[in-house]
């Protein structure tokens, strides 16, 4: 049984591998990553209550259609699969996006911008920009994502080059769950109070270090419980029977800076917050095969764009 899942799943990279060059193919798996039930109109989410048809073979307009175009039988629109998403008004063919989905989505140290660029022929802009725009899709949305609960460790690190000021960041992992991350300006109560409001129920039980800014906002919370490494002390049993550590938090922390140090190399400030986010979805989906992940991440390809300029203007 495992091993023929493993196969299916397995499929699913090799599939991306296949299609590169072949934009039929690569369209194809697109949309069953994106409609795993059929085409959705991306205007007014008709899923083919009122008739969906595809227009290919029927045209008779001098130009033609469009490959892969839909008519929407509801709001009398047409579509593609690329609409509304990531890839919208991309010239990159699309074999080479899911060439790329596929690399990002399976890459468990990630992958730098220059390797893009290497295995799958765009420019080094190009591979770049679109790196940008999987990350941006891999971004939890506070608005519907549901609050971490149950026990949850939170944790800042300082992530940047030796040489300049370095940008804090904080973790906040559910025991056996999600993890979200956040970057802020500075470690002060008031910005660790608003990652934590941001992401965890107060509910949980919230796990910390000894760090001052936690003790004030978390008197919101249900209980905080601190362990003080200053003491040697990483992980207490207390006699309830539950462990007071940070080192779920620490461990995401451990594998980012490994990402960085490994594939990223230097990333400046502006974009952290996009690479952290790529982080946390594979940590995330970290249970998943490479082939679930991938299909799942169709979904979330939606109602992201992310334009040039967006990136770009950061100075
Ligand atoms: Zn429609």
């Amino acid at each position: 049984m495992e091993t023929s899942k493993n196969k299916a799943e397995a499929c699913v990279l090799a599939d991306s591998f296949q299609a590169l060059g072949d934009e039929t193919k690569a369209r194809d798996l697109l949309e069953a990553w994106r409609w795993p039930n059929g085409p959705v109109c991306p205007r007014c989410k008709n899923a083919g209550d009122k008739r969906i048809s595809k227009l290919e073979a029927q045209s008779t307009s001098r130009k033609g259609v469009r490959k892969g175009v839909y008519f929407c039988g509801a709001c009398r629109k047409q579509f593609t699969v690329t609409v509304g998403t990531i890839l919208e008004r991309s010239h990159v063919p699309m074999s080479k996006w899911v060439m790329a989905l596929s690399l990002l989505c399976s890459s468990k140290k990630s992958i730098s911008a220059n390797q893009v660029h290497r295995m799958i022929g765009v420019t080094y802009k190009t591979a770049w920009f679109m790196c940008h725009r999987i990350r941006h899709a891999m971004t939890a949305d506070p608005a519907t994502e549901p609050k971490l609960t149950g026990t949850v460790e939170v944790d800042e690190t300082f992530v940047g080059p030796r040489a300049k000021p370095k940008t804090p960041v904080v973790a906040l992992v559910q025991r056996d769950g999600l993890a979200r991350v956040k970057v802020i300006a500075s470690v002060t109560q008031k910005n660790l109070g608003a990652a934590l409001s941001e992401c965890v129920s107060k509910e949980a039980v919230v796990n910390t270090d000894e760090h001052p800014g936690y003790k004030n906002p978390l008197k919101q919370w249900k209980e905080h419980q601190t362990v003080n490494h200053s003491r040697q002390e990483y992980q207490r049993n207390n006699q309830d029977g539950s462990k007071a550590s940070t080192n779920t938090a620490e461990s995401f922390f451990s594998l980012l800076k490994r990402a960085i140090i490994g594939a990223w190399h230097h990333i400046s400030r502006e974009h952290l917050a996009r690479y952290a986010n790529e982080f946390a979805f594979r940590w995330n989906t970290r249970h998943q095969t490479d082939g679930t992940r991938l299909k799942g991440f169709g979904q979330l390809i939606e109602n992201k764009r992310l334009t040039y300029r967006q990136v770009s203007c950061v100075c």
